[in-house]
């Protein structure tokens, strides 16, 4: 329906007006949509006014797609491929998203959950019930083939996250700069403990130094990575130094993120393989001085500013996720990490009990991502990714 909208200062603007009733509407509730003619002056103009209304206020990330959920008009799955159209910025992620909003990508992780919890059925029937004839363990060979089938369909899904992420799954996340920048000292503040030899002498740390980083947002885990500590790279060295050199490159390229730290001064310029993201870290906040171009300020003597470092970490890492692991949407890729991590561990002529319990935990792994009710924390982990209202 034609109406018109009128602002603050009583100035009329033309718009369309779509009302939605409940629940036949995106999220189950009664809806009033305006559309306005496309100037963003005029848009916020338009919001700070209907705010204005008693009970009126801008949504919440994820909001609309939240409440489509508990209002069950919209599956888990649905909302999760909205998220992720919303968020993709490349071809890859824009199919990884489709197949995740047509059920497609869902279809798949069913079929391995089932397989997984046939697998472990039928493990599990060998541990109880070996006194009973005609209930058989699954024999090694079989278990064998079949784990190797799920390993394969699962790895070649997973496909483009090799080579910019360990084999773990986790993004690795590497400390970069010129030698005495305070990388070494960061690494430990950032793991909460000692682990690299900080020194004022340059030069200090020599190998690759590579430890695991839980991350998280309003104290609930999200992400792991692995944090690593380089040597600083110098053109001309020799001998054991030139050997560190090398390894220091190798492990560079295998980042998907840097945190390029500066204590002084600007940041040098890096060269960059295409895919990696920089956070620019000025570090020794303590000290006075500028450090022009930097995202956060951080010390880590006193640990001001590490939070919020934490915080860049986590979105440059998932995003880092999301563009290079193509496929499939960043939380999939994790849990089917940890899924395929889980099933790596098997050894078919180990204990059944230990198999058991590797496939239980792929199986937990599978069940983020197949439907199977998920925890709280894995919902509020997908409403929370959302970037607008939507
Ligand atoms: P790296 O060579 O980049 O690994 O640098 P280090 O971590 O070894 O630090 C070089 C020197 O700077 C050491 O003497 C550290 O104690 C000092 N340092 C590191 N971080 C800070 C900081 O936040 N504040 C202050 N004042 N000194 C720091």
């Amino acid at each position: 329906m034609a109406a018109r909208f009128a602002l603050t200062d009583g100035l009329p603007v033309p718009c369309l007006a779509w009302r939605g009733t409940a629940p036949r509407t995106y999220t189950g509730e009664e809806t009033l949509e305006l559309l306005l003619p496309g100037n963003p002056h005029l848009v916020r103009r338009a919001i700070a006014r209907a705010c204005r209304v008693p009970g009126v206020r801008p949504a919440e990330a994820g909001e609309f797609s939240a409440r489509a959920y508990l209002n069950g008009t919209m599956s888990l799955e649905k909302a999760e491929g909205v998220s992720a159209m919303v968020a993709a910025e490349s071809v890859e992620q824009l199919t990884a998203a489709a197949a995740v909003l047509s059920g497609a990508a869902g279809s798949y992780y069913r079929a391995w959950s089932e397989e997984t919890a046939t697998l472990l059925a039928l493990v599990e029937a060998g541990i109880d019930f070996t006194d009973q004839e005609d209930v058989v363990a699954i024999a090694p060979r079989v278990l064998s083939e079949r784990l190797e089938r799920l390993r394969g369909a699962v790895r070649s899904t997973l496909g483009g996250a090799a080579g910019r992420e360990a084999e773990n799954g986790r993004a690795r996340v590497a400390l970069v700069g010129l030698p005495n920048a305070g990388k070494s000292t960061l690494f430990n503040a950032l793991l909460g403990r000692t682990r690299a030899v900080a020194s004022p002498i340059g030069g200090t740390t020599r190998d690759v130094l590579v430890e695991p980083l839980a991350l998280s947002i309003a104290g609930r885990p999200t992400l792991e990575v692995d944090l690593m500590d380089l040597p600083g790279l110098d053109v001309g060295a020799q001998g054991i130094d030139a050997l560190g050199q090398r390894a220091a490159a190798e492990a560079l390229a295998t980042a998907a993120v840097r945190l390029h730290c500066c204590d002084q001064g600007s940041f040098d310029e890096l060269a960059l393989s295409e895919g990696t993201r920089t956070v620019r870290v000025r570090t020794k906040a303590d000290r006075p001085g500028w450090v022009e171009g930097a995202e956060v300020a951080v010390c880590a003597l006193t640990g001001a500013g590490l939070d919020r470092l934490r915080r860049l970490i986590l979105e440059a890492a998932s995003a880092s996720r999301g563009a290079v692991t193509g496929a499939v949407v960043a939380r999939h890729a994790l849990a089917l990490g940890r899924a395929l991590e889980a099933l790596d561990r098997i050894d078919v002529e180990a204990p059944a009990e230990l198999t058991a319990h590797h496939l239980r935990a792929a199986l937990d792994a599978f069940g983020e991502v197949s439907g199977a009710v998920p925890p709280d924390e894995v919902i509020g982990r997908i409403f929370a990714s959302f970037c607008i209202g939507k």
